[in-house]
């Protein structure tokens, strides 16, 4: 399940280094994560670096996003 992230982000960067797919990015005031780049960091971490490192907590599943772990595996970059 690709990731997103909602209002309560506060534009801190903190995730956009983090991410092994180069998902995220700035767009306009907020952060966006590229669904078809996110591998919910399958097969890089254990859990998802950037739900770990948010501050807020604006980084949530996307419930529309619904992959098989083979699906998030395909994404992964290196
Ligand atoms: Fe990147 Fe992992 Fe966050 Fe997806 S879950 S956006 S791959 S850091
Ligand atoms: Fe937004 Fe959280 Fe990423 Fe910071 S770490 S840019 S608050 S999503």
């Amino acid at each position: 399940m690709a990731l997103m992230i909602i209002d309560e982000c506060i534009s801190c960067d903190v995730c956009v280094p983090e991410c092994p797919n180069e998902a995220i990015a700035a767009l306009g005031d907020t952060y966006v994560i590229d669904a078809d780049r996110c591998s919910e960091c399958v097969g890089d971490h254990e859990s998802s670096r950037c739900v770990d490192v948010c501050p807020v907590d604006a980084v949530l599943p996307d419930p529309n996003r619904v992959e098989t772990r083979e699906q998030l595996l395909a994404k992964k970059t290196a």
